[in-house]
C-alpha cells in the first residue's frame, strides 16, 4: 500500500515547506499544483499563462484544468509508492475527483494533514515571504540569496497585500469545505503550525505515521519511523 499524503493548510501555513521536507525524507514525490503552474508559466505554456492571470488575482484555477494536471502527474510511476500533495485538493470537486483517481489506483487510503495557523500570523508570514526567482524555493529568514541555488530572492507576485487578503477569502470559501469533506475519516489529523518549525515537523511525521499505521497503510516508508501512537493519538483534534 502506498503512503499517500495530502498536506492541507491556508496560504502561509507552511504546508509547502512541510510537504517538501517530508517527501524528501521519505523518498516520495512532492506534487505541488502551485509549483507546477508556476513552472508551466515560465515555460510559456498557453493554458498556464491564462491560469497565471487568475493566480495573480488570488483566484483559483478551474477544477477541470487542475484535475487533469494532477491525474496526469499521478499516472507517473514515481508516485506508485506514495506521494505528498501540496495545494491540491482546494475545492470539494477536486477532492471528489481525487477519490475517484485513488479508487482507480487501488493503492491505499489518503492521509490528510491540516496544518493550522491563526489568520494574523498567516498575514504576517505572507507579507515577509521571499522566494527564489530561479528555483522557487522559499527563502530562509535573514538570507539575501537562495540557499538552494544562489538565485535572487523576490516577492511572489501573489503575496502582495490585497492579493493575500483575496487568497485567504478564497481559502475560507472554497477550501475550508474540503476539510469538512475529510474530517470524519480515520486518517485525518490536525497539526498546530504556529509552533517552532522543528516541532511542526515532528508532529507532522508522527501524525502521518500514526494515521497510516491505523489504516493499515503503513507501508515501508511509514514503518521505518514509527513513533508512539498514543502520543500522536492524544493530539488528534
Ligand atoms: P499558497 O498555498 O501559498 O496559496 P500555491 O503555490 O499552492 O500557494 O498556489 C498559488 C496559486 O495557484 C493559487 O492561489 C491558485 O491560483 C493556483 N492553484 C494552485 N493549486 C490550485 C488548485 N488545486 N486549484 C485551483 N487553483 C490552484
Amino acid at each position: 500500500m502506498g503512503l499517500n499524503v495530502i498536506m492541507m493548510g491556508a496560504p502561509g501555513a507552511g504546508k509547502g515547506t512541510q510537504a517538501g521536507r517530508f517527501a524528501r525524507e521519505r523518498g516520495l514525490p512532492k506534487i505541488s499544483t502551485g509549483d507546477m503552474l508556476r513552472e508551466a508559466i515560465k515555460d510559456g505554456n498557453p493554458v498556464a499563462l491564462e491560469a497565471g492571470a487568475l493566480m495573480d488575482r488570488g483566484e483559483l484555477v478551474d477544477d477541470a484544468t487542475i484535475i487533469a494536471i494532477v491525474r496526469d502527474r499521478l499516472s507517473k510511476p514515481d508516485s506508485r509508492p506514495g506521494f505528498v500533495l501540496d495545494g491540491f485538493p482546494r475545492t470539494v470537486g477536486q477532492a471528489v475527483a481525487l477519490d475517484r483517481i485513488m479508487e482507480e489506483r487501488g493503492e491505499g487510503p489518503l492521509v490528510v494533514i491540516d496544518v493550522v495557523v491563526p489568520e494574523q500570523e498567516l498575514v504576517r508570514r505572507l507579507g515577509s515571504r521571499r522566494i527564489c526567482s530561479k528555483c522557487g524555493t522559499n527563502a530562509e529568514p535573514g538570507k539575501t540569496e537562495c540557499t538552494a541555488c544562489g538565485g535572487e530572492l523576490v516577492v511572489r507576485t501573489d503575496d502582495d497585500g490585497q492579493v493575500v487578503v483575496e487568497r485567504l477569502k478564497v481559502y475560507e470559501r472554497a477550501t475550508r469545505p474540503v476539510l469538512d469533506y475529510y474530517r470524519s475519516r480515520s486518517t485525518f489529523r490536525v497539526v498546530n503550525g504556529a509552533q517552532a518549525p522543528e516541532q511542526v515537523a515532528h508532529d507532522v511525521d508522527s501524525m502521518i505515521d500514526d494515521a497510516a499505521a491505523s489504516s493499515g497503510a503503513a507501508g515501508r516508508a511509514a514503518g521505518e519511523r514509527r513513533t508512539n501512537p498514543r502520543v500522536a493519538e492524544s493530539k488528534r483534534a
